[in-house]
């Protein structure tokens, strides 16, 4: 925070539109994170702030409580007709962690109601489900963990295999299989980012992996839960990374791209299994919060839904993702470059060998993208693009020559 506060010059934003940000000097950047994966749609999409708009003007804030609006019923309806089929619960929360703590809360109730006491998690190694104290637990990065383990709930994580190894890949595979067979008994659940680990440094998990964690835990009873907080709404490709595996979760978490990045606003999914557990007699969900099912939030996700319906977002994505694909592909032999990878609007190198998030090497490329202007926020070691869906070629052309340009300027 010293440091923070002496000597580093933060970006003073006055105004963002479409993929770029803009400062109060009027020098433009051209968001190469869609801010934090979250601005799927571009900055001030006209329709969002129309949606917005209406509806503060109509009806901001009221408990959903006994109570029930349109905006809300509409988009658990809506959003339940996209999800993956089985699907077919919704319940609004906040943001990204609250979608996850709801999930890890609502496993622990389901078996409880049960008079099941497993109360054990189990997620991956170098896996982010956000800050909570329940998502601290389930996190798999070590550095944002160690400070609160002494505290956190029982959660077993489980090694992930580097990309390309596919002996490693298989043994990863088994270690889980294995771990779900034996002490499943003592499982509430299994959490996993599906194909892409984001904050670990956007490391691939392939799905393969995800469909044998799903059949081992069908098999054994024990419960999964897809946190889609980054990979849904278009970010690999499909709408949920699901889809490629072909597997549907006991739950999914969503947010971020879900209300377009313009408001706080999330949502669990899950199946009948689970809701009729809480369905009969006096079985509430413990988990009622003020902002449960926000209207404006609301409003909003349901424009985004049907802005991906009518603007054809997922087609129009196609040849975009092959241009980053073509790039990164491209990128592995500058200097420097160790592994390149990319999925859908995701494309990511390493400039260490075992990239670490408090790596020093990004921040480079960092400040000189700045000065091309671009905000290529890494991940320690790792530089990586996740642009709004709808970047247009020229500003996609534009982002992928600012990354090539700064790596050569940093690494010779
Ligand atoms: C960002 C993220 C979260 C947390 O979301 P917040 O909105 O920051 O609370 C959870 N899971 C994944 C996979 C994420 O990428």
């Amino acid at each position: 925070m010293r440091r923070y506060i002496d000597e580093v010059e933060p970006l003073v934003l006055a105004r963002s539109a479409g993929s770029s940000l803009f400062d109060v000097d009027g020098r433009r950047y051209l968001d190469a994170s869609a801010s934090w994966w979250v601005a799927v749609l571009g900055h001030g999409h006209p329709r969002l702030l129309r949606a917005l708009r209406e509806q503060s003007e109509t009806m901001g804030h009221v408990a959903l409580a006994g109570i029930t609006h349109e905006p809300a019923a509409m988009l658990a309806t809506e959003l339940c007709a996209v999800a993956p089929r089985g699907l077919d619960h919704a319940f609004f929360t906040d943001d990204g962690s609250t979608a996850v703590e709801c999930a890890l809360k609502m496993a622990l109730q389901f078996r409880y109601l049960h008079d099941d006491r497993r109360t054990r998690f189990v997620a991956l190694e170098g896996a982010f489900h956000g800050d909570t104290l329940g998502c601290t637990s389930v996190g798999g990065v070590e550095v944002f963990r160690r400070p609160f383990a002494d505290v956190v709930v029982d959660c077993v994580h489980v090694p992930v295999a580097p990309e390309g190894d596919d002996v490693g890949q298989a043994r990863a595979m088994e270690v889980l299989v294995e771990l779900v067979e034996k002490e499943g008994a003592s499982i509430a659940a299994v959490i996993v980012e599906p194909l892409v680990q984001g904050a670990a440094g956007m490391r691939m998990v392939p799905p393969e992996y995800l469909r044998a964690l799903a059949q081992a835990c069908t098999k054994h009873d024990v419960l999964w839960i897809a946190d889609e907080v980054f990979t849904g709404y278009g970010r690999t490709g499909t709408m949920w990374a699901c889809e490629q595996a072909g597997v549907v979760p006991d739950m999914l978490c969503t947010a971020k791209g879900f209300s377009g990045g313009l408001l706080p606003m999330a949502a669990t999914l899950v199946s009948d299994r689970i809701f009729d557990a809480f369905a009969q007699g006096e079985r509430a969900f413990y988990y009622g919060h003020s902002f449960c099912g926000n209207p404006l939030g609301a409003a909003v996700a349901r424009e985004v839904l049907a802005v991906f319906r009518e603007e054809r977002i997922l087609e129009s994505i196609q040849p975009k993702l092959r241009r980053i694909r073509e790039a990164f592909d491209g990128f592995a032999s500058l200097p420097g470059v160790k592994r390149t990878r990319s999925l859908g609007m995701i494309g990511a190198l390493d400039l260490a060998e075992s990239s670490s998030y408090l790596g020093k090497l990004g921040w480079r490329v960092y400040e000189a993208a700045l000065a091309r202007g671009a905000w290529l926020r890494p991940l320690g070691d790792t530089v990586y693009i996740t642009p709004p869906l709808t970047i247009s070629d020229a500003e996609l052309d534009e982002l992928l020559g600012i990354v090539h340009d700064s790596i050569r300027a940093v690494v010779r």
